[in-house]
């Protein structure tokens, strides 16, 4: 379970002077749940983002991930915590000249994790998302779904707690996005994860969470079940 509590983020401009950008976020997104952030530009999502998949610190509050404080953590401890929270990217940041299945194992290879259990594993993720046929793809020959659901395996290998999809299907077509929609429910319900996906596509929102918090000028204006906001169109 996620639980963002009382979250601050100010940068110091060029001028000294603060700007806060997220002012006060609390939000709970329970095992198994997909809670949409969504919200207009200069909103604050891709500050939440970076503070959530912990490439940021907070000024303030806290991030706990099954009831544990990720926030203030430094060195080995944080870079350990970074493993309970698995992030899609926009456009997958695949590395280009490695295999869709080396991509994949990346993550495993920096934990030295042993070769044959290494194998077994990336084959199982590149199952799970149906691409075990582009094992041995580069990152070029795929469509942007395909390079879409590999990035998924590879925020799948190390097992983590917490999804993050940051406007993962902007710029997909349909049906690609559809197929990406679908992999994270399953995911949610098979593995059990908390999946956060921020958007600012309304039918993801319709076609995939539970819940939608809408972020407006770093604090959240409104947050319930997604039947209850925007109905299942
Ligand atoms: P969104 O992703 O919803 O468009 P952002 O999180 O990118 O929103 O940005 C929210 C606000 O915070 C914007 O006004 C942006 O200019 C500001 N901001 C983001 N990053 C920084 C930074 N590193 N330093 C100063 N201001 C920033
Ligand atoms: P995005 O919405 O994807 O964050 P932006 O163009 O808003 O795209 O930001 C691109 C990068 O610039 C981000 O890393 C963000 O933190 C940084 N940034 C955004 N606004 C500011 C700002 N006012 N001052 C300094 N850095 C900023």
């Amino acid at each position: 379970m996620l639980e963002i509590v009382d979250l601050h983020k100010r940068y110091e401009l060029k001028t000294g002077r603060p700007v806060e950008v997220l002012k006060g976020i609390d939000l709970t997104v329970p095992d198994g749940s997909i809670t949409a952030v969504v919200g207009p530009s200069g909103a604050g999502k891709s500050t939440l983002s970076r503070c959530i998949s912990l490439l940021e610190m907070p000024s303030s509050g806290q991030i706990l991930v099954d009831g544990r404080n990720l926030s203030e953590l430094s060195g080995r401890a944080l870079r350990d915590s970074r493993r309970s929270i698995g992030t899609i990217f926009q456009h997958s940041a695949l590395l280009r000249r490695i295999t869709v299945a080396e991509n994949v194992a990346l993550p495993l290879r920096n934990l030295g994790v042993e070769h044959g259990e290494m194998e077994a594993r990336v084959a199982e993720l590149l199952e799970r998302v149906d691409l075990l046929h582009k094992a041995d793809a580069y990152p070029g020959q795929l469509s942007g779904g395909q390079a879409q659901r590999v990035g998924i395996a590879r925020a799948l290998a190390l097992r983590p707690r917490i999804l993050l999809s940051d406007e993962s299907t902007s710029g997909l077509d349909p049906r690609s996005t559809h197929q990406i929609l679908r992999l994270l429910t399953e995911l949610r319900a098979d593995l059990g994860v908390s999946i956060v996906l921020i958007t600012h596509e309304m039918e993801a929102v319709r076609a995939a969470a539970d819940e939608v918090a809408f972020l407006d000028h770093g604090r959240i204006a409104e947050h319930g079940r997604v039947a209850d906001l925007i109905g299942r169109g």
